[in-house]
């Protein structure tokens, strides 16, 4: 590197945190700016897949998420009607020993997050960034009107709502998809597979699904994410129609379900995720680089949102370490995004529908043309690698190399 630059991140989310240690660790003076009181964690849980957990293995933070985490061999479908499996991808079809690690979002935060405390990096929170004013250098105007900076560079790591990415001419909204989900949090019940993603089915407009995410603290017992698909339109509706009545549809759909909906009380348990989706052209403008769901954001359904946050991070290190200049930087850290984004975001918007929307013929296209392509060669190794987020190598282009697994322990 040939100089330190002043570079302030807006967002202390895994894409904003793994870029501050990055940065912090390559020799530069950063600062992270937060709109909340306390930087938190947001939702239920998500899989770490072995893109992401190469980062983090990079950063030095791999036992530490390992320790916290639910290993997760396979994802699994299951035809609510039929009880037909019409979904089996399984991690290690790809690349030997590969695995995803289910966690809870506390868990990925509270790795970020103390290692940031850990490294001394300033993060301040309770401030709102609304704008960004680029001259020579770069300041950033607050929701109270007050100036930052200037700095080299501002890294927007604020989220798919982002405000910073209209000054690149981005809409500041993503496109609503129609369907969401009802997200909880539950502690973990035994009868169900604790190294897999286990979801029933009935067309695309039902699914519930199970995911064992280990557990948010050490101390803490192991929790599930629990979630159920919906409209968030219809939400309303279905709360004005009463929880048991929501607890006897779901347990009709998955009657073993019911250790888990016997733990909700209230629908105030249930968070509400709406999904949208958009990728930016160019994530990246006079001074400013946008990462993690502020430059792309989609439907969790194929689960690489946070792991293509955390390679933003280390693409925009490795960019910087190595370009001339912070307008070379950025100009390399698209680039060498570029691909990647653009087939996984194509592949989540495409895909999404088959298992969440209205229609008959996509889920029956779906549980017919996936199990056979899970049958045969090469079709087991493209959906791992699909769902490794290894389609395309992501690692080469940000200097990274994947990780050596480790055994099964
Ligand atoms: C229900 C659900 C399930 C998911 N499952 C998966 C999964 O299995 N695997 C996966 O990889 N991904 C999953 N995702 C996606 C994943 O959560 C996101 O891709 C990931 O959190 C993006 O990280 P980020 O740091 O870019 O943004 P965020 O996590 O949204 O963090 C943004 C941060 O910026 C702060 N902020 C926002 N605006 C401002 C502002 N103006 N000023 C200052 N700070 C600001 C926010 O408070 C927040 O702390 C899921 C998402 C949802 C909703």
């Amino acid at each position: 590197m040939s100089r330190s630059f002043d570079i302030a991140i807006a967002g202390a989310g895994p894409a904003g945190l793994a870029a501050a240690l990055y940065l912090k660790r390559a020799g530069h003076k950063v600062t992270v700016f937060e709109r909340f009181d306390e930087p938190k964690p947001v939702g239920s849980g998500l899989i770490l897949q072995p893109t992401g957990l190469t980062v983090l293995a990079d950063l030095g933070l791999l036992d530490d998420i390992l320790a916290l985490g639910s290993r997760i061999e396979r994802l699994h479908g299951t035809d609510a009607r039929s009880g037909r499996t019409v979904l089996e991808v399984r991690y290690d079809a790809g690349r030997g020993r590969r695995f995803g690690l289910a966690v809870h979002r506390a868990a990925l935060f509270g790795v970020l997050y103390r290692a940031a405390l850990r490294e001394a990096i300033a993060i301040e929170t309770n401030v709102e960034i609304e704008a960004l004013e680029t001259g020579e250098r770069a300041s950033l105007v607050c929701g109270n009107g007050k100036r930052l900076g200037p700095f080299d560079l501002v890294v927007d790591a604020s989220g798919a709502r982002s405000k910073l990415r209209q000054c690149l001419g981005d809409p500041a909204m993503p496109r609503p998809l129609a369907y969401g989900a009802f997200w909880a949090s539950l502690a973990w019940r035994d009868g169900f597979d604790q190294s897999a993603l286990l979801q029933r089915y009935d067309k695309a407009s039902v699914m519930v699904g199970v995911l064992p995410i280990g557990r948010p603290q050490p101390d803490a017992e192991p929790m599930a994410a629990f979630f159920w698909s919906l409209k968030p339109d219809d939400a309303d509706q279905v709360r004005a129609t009463g929880l048991d009545a929501w607890k006897a549809r779901v347990v009709s759909v998955w009657p073993d379900c019911e250790v888990f909906t016997s733990q909700i009380e209230s629908f105030e348990q249930l968070s509400l995720a709406s999904y949208g989706h958009h990728t930016m052209t160019l994530p990246a403008g006079r001074r400013l680089a946008v990462i993690g769901d502020a430059a792309h954001s989609t439907s969790p359904q194929l689960g690489q949102g946070a792991n293509m946050a955390l390679l933003d991070a280390a693409a925009l290190s490795h960019a910087l370490a190595h370009a001339n200049g912070v307008d070379g930087a950025l100009d390399a850290y698209a680039k060498a995004r570029r691909w990647h984004v653009r087939l996984f975001q194509t592949l989540s918007l495409s895909l999404t529908p088959f298992y969440q929307s209205d229609s008959t013929m996509l889920p029956f296209i779906r549980d017919r043309l996936v199990t056979a392509l899970a049958k045969v060669p090469p079709g087991p190794q493209f959906l791992a690698a699909m769902v490794a987020g290894t389609v395309v190598d992501p690692f080469r282009r940000i200097g990274l190399a994947e990780l050596q697994w480790p055994a099964a322990g």
